[in-house]
């Protein structure tokens, strides 16, 4: 399936890498949350996590890992964001798999979530029973 990093991969698109093996690629963001926001893509267009074997989820992470110790050096950021949009539904706009690493600063006004849920009483122990793996 062809998708905008699959045109980026290829050099169809211009863009800024900043690294490249046979599993995935490291492009920074063109709109920022801060500069320096890099995109850690599967080489393969897995359209989500599910669909992405194992192999290549956990290279990718370590790219991450590497990309943001990087980017502590160089840009001296406090911490950062390590992001998966996963699907759609989740905010996701290319349907293939990129992990977001975003350099933070401490006070920089970003804000990741800005809405949250409430539990009613017992439902945060009801929907644990449930989401409990093994
Ligand atoms: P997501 O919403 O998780 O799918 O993220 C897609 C990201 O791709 C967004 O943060 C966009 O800013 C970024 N993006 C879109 N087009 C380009 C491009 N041509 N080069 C670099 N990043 C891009």
């Amino acid at each position: 399936m062809e998708t905008l990093f699959t045109k980026i991969r290829r050099g169809d698109i211009p863009s800024t890498k900043i690294y490249e093996d046979d599993k995935c690629f490291v492009i920074l963001d063109i709109n920022p949350v801060k500069k320096g926001h890099a995109l850690v893509i599967a080489a393969e267009p897995y359209p989500n996590v599910a669909s992405c074997p194992d192999t290549v989820l956990t290279h990718m992470m370590l790219v991450a890992k590497k990309i943001e110790a990087r980017q502590r050096q160089v840009l001296g950021n406090d911490g950062s964001n390590i992001i998966i949009n996963n699907d759609p539904a989740s905010g996701q706009e290319v349907p293939h798999l990129h992990i977001h690493v975003i350099p933070r600063f401490t006070g920089d006004g970003r804000k990741h979530f800005q809405d949250h849920d409430r539990y009613e009483d017992g439902e945060m122990q009801e929907i644990g029973s449930r989401l409990r793996i093994s």
